[in-house]
């Protein structure tokens, strides 16, 4: 479905976003990985996607908080494969605390990273999907995009946010042949939910356990987390001809939890 084209996935060398950038080139898109890690186990998951997969992968390096960054990736990746297609907003971080607590650095992060970054890479490859007229961009928002949970001050903004970006720029570039979605999971297993477990422990006074059971899982009616590939899935739908009329939504995948 994506053979000839080329996707760009910010945050994919980890969780969600290496789940997506596999399932695009499953569907024979060529990949640009992004993310932090250790060099020689991303090198490994770059050469491991072009022998399985039988596309090109390249992988930038470019942080996420660094605009001229973000610029020169959209531009390497253009440069590389001759276009960029689909472009995948996914990297993002967490902390939890309460807001008179909430770490300034942490606040600013987690909006350059969750928010502005979704900006950055979209001013720099709307233009050539205009001039192709095809496009697809989705970003990884969250159930936190559209309800609210105490702790996570800037995460809950920055999530809110990057849906009222989508919509915005949904609107722009619809007549152009391009989508502009977000995605909204609940709670996927992967390294960031792991990671927030000590912090939600010690500002709920909890055990692990409970943590998992009473504020994790108690919000996802399924009882269950979502899979990251649940998530891959929907992303490649959503580049499909199908799908060409999906835009400027935000598609729930959180086991009912904004049901509620
Ligand atoms: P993860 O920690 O497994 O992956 C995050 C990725 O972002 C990693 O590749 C990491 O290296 C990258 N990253 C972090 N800071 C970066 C920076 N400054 N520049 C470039 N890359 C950077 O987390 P995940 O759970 O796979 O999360 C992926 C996305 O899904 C995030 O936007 C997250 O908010 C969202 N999300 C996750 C869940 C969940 O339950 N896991 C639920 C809803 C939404």
């Amino acid at each position: 479905m994506l053979k000839g084209k080329s996707a760009l996935v910010t945050g994919s060398t980890s969780g969600i976003g290496l789940a997506i950038a596999r399932a695009f080139a499953a569907q024979g898109a060529n990949i640009t990985l992004n993310g932090f890690g250790d060099a020689a186990a991303i090198e490994k998951l770059r050469s491991g996607i072009e022998q399985e997969f039988g596309v090109k992968a390249i992988y930038s390096g470019a942080d996420m908080t660094k605009p001229d960054e973000i610029a020169a990736m959209v531009k390497t990746s253009e440069q590389t494969f001759g276009s960029l297609d689909v472009l995948m907003n996914n990297a993002g971080i967490q902390h939890v605390a309460p807001i008179e607590e909430f770490p300034i650095e942490k606040w600013n992060q987690i909006i350059a990273i969750n928010l502005s970054a979704a900006f950055h890479t979209m001013r720099a490859a709307v233009p050539g999907m205009k001039a192709r007229k095809w496009g697809r961009i989705i970003s990884t928002a969250s159930a936190h995009s559209l309800v609210a949970s105490p702790f996570k001050a800037a995460y809950v903004t920055a999530k809110h946010g990057l849906a009222g970006l989508t919509k915005t720029v949904a609107l722009e570039v619809a007549t152009f042949g391009i989508t502009c979605n977000c995605i909204s999971p609940g709670y996927v297993w992967t390294p960031l939910v792991e990671k927030q477990i000590p912090d939600t422990m010690k500002a709920r006074n909890m055990t692990a356990d409970e943590v998992k059971r009473d504020v994790l899982l108690a919000a996802q009616p399924t009882k269950e987390f979502v899979t990251v590939d649940e998530v891959a899935g929907l992303a490649v739908y959503l580049c499909s001809d199908a799908a060409r009329a999906i835009t400027g939504a935000n598609l729930s995948i959180d086991g009912g939890w904004t049901a509620a």
